[in-house]
């Protein structure tokens, strides 16, 4: 009988870490997921024609200027 209660208890140990191993990796890749979202080196710079802040990345870059858009670019180019 005592071997019995042995085994059941084996179990329920058992599930238990495998229940809280799941949360952690459920954790793991939510953390993954959420930051993933936020890019980690994204400079904002800012259009010079309309003041806009983009992402560096995003932004149309001509002579060290940036501007957020071709259009932009072009109409602060030809205003000089
Ligand atoms: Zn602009």
């Amino acid at each position: 009988m005592s071997r019995i209660l042995f085994i059941l208890v084996l179990l329920a140990v058992g599930f238990l870490l495998l229940k809280s191993w799941q949360r952690k990796q459920q954790l793991k890749q939510h953390n993954k997921q959420t930051s993933g979202k936020i890019p980690k080196n994204t400079r904002m710079v800012r259009c010079l024609q309309c003041g806009l802040h983009v992402p560096e990345d995003e932004a149309i870059s001509q002579g060290g200027k940036h501007f957020c858009s071709l259009e932009h670019a072009k109409l602060h180019l030809t205003k000089d």
